[in-house]
C-alpha cells in the first residue's frame, strides 16, 4: 500500500479523518532476546541493577495506571503487579550470582521460566505469559538504558509512528499528546481504527514499508480522510492543519433536508464514553458494546457488576432509546473464560452468540442484568444479539430475551446469510442492526486486522452494499426497521446510500454526528435514493464511491 509521488506522499488506508502535523515520534519496539554473555560487572552490582530495573518498571506502570481509567487501568495495574512480584527479580539475581551471565539475560530466562510455568497452568494464567514478556521487555530497556517499549511519554504533541498498537497500547493514547497516528500494518476496522476514530486522532494504517520514509521526516502532515501522509508539508499547510479543529456539531434530531427522520445515534463502548456521547447530541445509543465491561477479566462478572454497569451507561441517556449487545466475545475479544486459545481460525470459531452453546449461563445471567438495568431506564431498552447466522438462533435468542422481560430483541447482521435470510430472521425479530465492519469482514474473506487486505476491507464494495440492501428488503416485508451500527455510518456519503436504501437509524462514533447530520440536512431523500442504486450498480468498490458522491452535491459544499 505504500507509494510515493512527485509531491511525496506515503499512501495508506485512512482510518481516522482529520488533518495534524507534527514532529514524527516511532514508538519503541522490544529490543529483543540478549545474547547469553558473562556479566561485565560483579554480581552485588548486577543483581542490585535488576532490582533497581524492576521497581523503576513497577513505579512507572502504576504511575500511569493512576491517570488512566477502565480497561488501561487494570491492564496497567496488573503488569505492574507483575514487575513488583519477587519470583521473577529473586530467580534473574539467582542466575548472575551462579552462572555471572550479564542482568538483561539474567532478565530474560528468568521470565522465560515464569512465562512457561503460566503457560501450563493454562486459562487465565496462560493470558499473563503475554504480561510477563512485557515486563521482561520493559525491565530489559531500562538495564540496556534504552526507550521503554509501548507509547512514548512525551510532554510536546506528536504524529506516533508504530508497527501496530497492540489493545494495552491504543488504551494510552492521549488525544492531546498523540496528535497522529500512522501504522505499518493494521486494517480499517480494526479496534486501533475504531479506537484512533473514537478519540478524534487522524490515523493513516497499513502504510506498509513507507514507515521507513516517515520516520526519516522531522515533520510530517497526516491526513486521515485521504490516507495520506504529506513528508515534506510546507510551513502554511502545517499551520493550517494545526488550526483545524473539526467543531461540526450535531443538532438532533438527524433528519433528510426534505424532512424524512433518520435517527442518529451513538457507538458507546464503556460507561466513561456515555456522557460525552449524550453530550454530543446523539439521540440514542445504538450500539453499546457491553464486552468491554468483561474484558481483561479472568471470570464473568457478577450479575450485580453488570448491572451496575449498565446502568451508568443507561443513566447517561435517561428518556432515550438504548440498543444494548449481549457479549460478543471471541476473535478479536478474546476472553479467557469463555473462549478457547487454541482455535485456528477465531473469526471464523466460537464468537458472538455462538459462545452460549457451551455456556448457556452467561447469556442468561447478562439477559438477567439487562432486564435489572432497563426496568430502571427511562425510555426503551432494546436487545440484539452479534454474529446471528441461522433463523433458528434469532428465534432462540428471541425466546430467551423473552423469558427474562425483553419485549424488543433483535439481531445483528454481521453474516452475509443472516443478510440472505433477513426477510425470515425479521419475521422472528424485532429489529436488525448491520455491522459492516464484520459484514465486510466475512463477504470479502478478509481478515478486518490485516493491513495488507485494506483494498479488500470496504462497506463500499458493491457486494457488500447488495447484502445491505437485502437486509433492508426484508425488513421491508417484515415491516421491521433496519438500523447500521458499523464504521460505515459515519462516512457521511455512504450514511446517505444507506439511509436511500431503507436504513432508519445510524449509530456512530460520536464524532462522526456533526457531518453525517450535516450532509443527511442538506440532502433529499430523493438524492439518497439516486445514490444507493448508482453505488449498487457499480463493479468495484471505487465506483461505487465516486458513482454516489457525484450524486451528493452537499458533499461539496460541506467541504467532505
Ligand atoms: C461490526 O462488526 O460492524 C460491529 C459493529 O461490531 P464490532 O465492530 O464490535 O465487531
Ligand atoms: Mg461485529
Amino acid at each position: 500500500m505504500s507509494g510515493e509521488t512527485q509531491i511525496r506522499i506515503i499512501h495508506g488506508a485512512g482510518v481516522s479523518p482529520g488533518r495534524a502535523a507534527g514532529p514524527t515520534v516511532r514508538m519503541a519496539t522490544a529490543a529483543g532476546e540478549p545474547a547469553r554473555r558473562r556479566a561485565t560487572v560483579g554480581p552485588e552490582e548486577a543483581t542490585d541493577a535488576i532490582l533497581a530495573a524492576a521497581t523503576a518498571v513497577a513505579d512507572d506502570l502504576t504511575e500511569r495506571a493512576g491517570h488512566t481509567e477502565g480497561t488501561a487501568r487494570e491492564v496497567l495495574q496488573t503488569t505492574a503487579q507483575i514487575a513488583k512480584d519477587p519470583t521473577l527479580v529473586k530467580d534473574a539475581q539467582r542466575r548472575v550470582r551462579e552462572e555471572q551471565i550479564t542482568p538483561e539475560r539474567a532478565v530474560w530466562e528468568a521470565a522465560g521460566a515464569v512465562a512457561s510455568q503460566f503457560e501450563s497452568l493454562g486459562g487465565y494464567f496462560a493470558e499473563r505469559a503475554r504480561d510477563v514478556a512485557d515486563v521482561r521487555d520493559r525491565i530489559i530497556a531500562r538495564l540496556l538504558g534504552a526507550p521503554s517499549p509501548g507509547v512514548p511519554q512525551r510532554e510536546e504533541p506528536y504524529i506516533l509512528l508504530a508497527l501496530d498498537l497492540a489493545p494495552a497500547d491504543t488504551a494510552q493514547l492521549d488525544p492531546e499528546v498523540v496528535r497522529g497516528l500512522v501504522t505499518e500494518e493494521g486494517g480499517p476496522t480494526s479496534h486501533t481504527a475504531i479506537l484512533a476514530r473514537a478519540l478524534g486522532i487522524p490515523a493513516v494504517v497499513g502504510v506498509g514499508s513507507g514507515i521507513e520514509e516517515v520516520a526519516a521526516r522531522e515533520v510530517v502532515l497526516v491526513d486521515g480522510g485521504a490516507g495520506e501522509v504529506l513528508l515534506d508539508p510546507t510551513a502554511e499547510q502545517v499551520e493550517a492543519a494545526r488550526e483545524r479543529v473539526r467543531t461540526r456539531s450535531f443538532d438532533p434530531p438527524g433528519r433528510t433536508q426534505d424532512g424524512y427522520r433518520v435517527a442518529l445515534l451513538a457507538n458507546v463502548g464503556e460507561v466513561a464514553d456515555a456522557e460525552p456521547a449524550a453530550a454530543a447530541g446523539a439521540e440514542g445509543i445504538g450500539l453499546f458494546r457491553t464486552e468491554f465491561a468483561f474484558l481483561g477479566r479472568d471470570a464473568e462478572p457478577s450479575v450485580e457488576e453488570q448491572v451496575e454497569a449498565y446502568s451508568a451507561v443507561f443513566a447517561a441517556f435517561a428518556g432515550r432509546h438504548v440498543v444494548i449487545r449481549t457479549l460478543d466475545a471471541g476473535a478479536d475479544k478474546p476472553m479467557p473464560f469463555l473462549t478457547a486459545a487454541d482455535e485456528v481460525n477465531p473469526a471464523l470459531g466460537v464468537r458472538g452468540i455462538r459462545t452460549c452453546w457451551q455456556n448457556p449461563d452467561v447469556l442468561d445471567h447478562q439477559l438477567t442484568a439487562i432486564a435489572r438495568a432497563a426496568a430502571d431506564h427511562d425510555g426503551p431498552v432494546w436487545v440484539m444479539a452479534p454474529m446471528i447466522a441461522r433463523v433458528a438462533e434469532a428465534e432462540d435468542f428471541v425466546a430467551a430475551c423473552a423469558a427474562h422481560g425483553l419485549e424488543t430483541a433483535g439481531v445483528m447482521v454481521e453474516v452475509p446469510s443472516a443478510a440472505l435470510l433477513a426477510g425470515p430472521i425479521l419475521a422472528r425479530a424485532a429489529f436488525a442492526s448491520v455491522g459492516t465492519n464484520d459484514l465486510t469482514q466475512y463477504t470479502l474473506a478478509a481478515d478486518r486486522l490485516l493491513g495488507s487486505l485494506a483494498p479488500l476491507s470496504t462497506p463500499w464494495d458493491p457486494a457488500v452494499l447488495q447484502l445491505l440492501q437485502r437486509t433492508c428488503d426484508g425488513g421491508a416485508a417484515q415491516s421491521r426497521p433496519v438500523g447500521v451500527c458499523g464504521e460505515a455510518a459515519a462516512d457521511p456519503a455512504l450514511a446517505a446510500v444507506l439511509v436511500g436504501m431503507g436504513v432508519s437509524s445510524l449509530s456512530m462514533t460520536p464524532r462522526a454526528l456533526g457531518d453525517v447530520g450535516a450532509l443527511l440536512a442538506a440532502t433529499t431523500l430523493a438524492q439518497c435514493r439516486t445514490a444507493a442504486s448508482l453505488a449498487l450498480a457499480a463493479d468495484s468498490a471505487e465506483d461505487a464511491r465516486r458513482a454516489a458522491r457525484g450524486a451528493l452535491p452537499a458533499l461539496a459544499e460541506l467541504a467532505l
